[in-house]
């Protein structure tokens, strides 16, 4: 099973895709998690990503492209894959059809999670991640058993420089603007199912699991 997750920052993605992971034993690939190990490892490209991420800004497409492009043609995509925070531009959507084309691959969903913009904000600027791991946290609700240690891993529990309230604007924004495209290009190709996120994870996830398997 091949699935894009959709829904601007905050909405849950990476909550949902750690239990799709579990239940389904997808490859888990997060383009804002890759960029962020790059940044931790000083590679190049964390290096020019960085830049836009602290602004809360897109980095460009074609940086973006070629790194999906790299990390769908390894071998443990081939059991499934599902995508978090990629595409987010309508050239990203085409080159992502294009490129599963010539790996004789298709999508099987596009899950799209949706969360009214206030409490998108709301939950963004109370987010914590853990640098190690991913793991997420919030202020307003589950928090490391010890302040500042990640439960899973120990890693240094942080906020992000892009939830801040100022980065945090400029991206809803940009979601609203670019990446709300999609749901219309997905919806022509008849994969889409937009799913309600202001909801409970467990619930959210009940959702997610009747559109995969129904
Ligand atoms: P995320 O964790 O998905 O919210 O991504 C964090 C940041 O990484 C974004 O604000 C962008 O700067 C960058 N990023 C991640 N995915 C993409 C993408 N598909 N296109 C452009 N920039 C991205």
């Amino acid at each position: 099973m091949n699935i894009v997750l959709l829904g601007a920052a905050g909405a849950g993605k990476g909550t949902q895709a750690a239990k799709l992971v579990d239940a389904y034993g997808l490859t888990h690939i997060s383009t804002g998690d890759i960029f962020r190990k790059n940044v931790a490892e000083g590679t190049p490209l964390g290096v020019e990503a960085k830049r836009f991420m602290d602004a809360g800004q897109l980095v460009p497409d074609e940086v973006v492209i070629a790194m999906v492009k790299d990390r769908l043609s390894q071998p443990d995509c081939d059991g499934g894959f599902m995508l978090d925070g990629f595409p987010r531009t309508l050239p990203q959507a085409a080159a992502l059809t294009e490129a599963l084309a010539e790996m004789g691959k298709d999508l099987d969903a596009v899950v799209s999670i949706e969360v009214p913009r206030d409490v998108l904000m709301g939950r963004l600027t109370s987010r914590r991640q853990c640098r190690g791991c991913g793991r997420i946290y919030n202020v307003m609700g589950e928090m490391p058993q010890i302040e500042g240690a990640c439960d899973s891993c120990k890693g240094e529990v942080y906020q992000r420089d892009d939830d801040t309230v100022e980065a945090a604007t400029k991206r809803l924004n940009d979601y609203d603007a670019i990446t709300s495209q999609l749901v219309p290009y997905y919806s022509e190709k008849a994969l889409l199912h937009a799913i309600d996120g202001n909801r409970t994870v467990d619930d959210v996830f009940a959702d997610v699991r009747n559109v995969l398997e129904g």
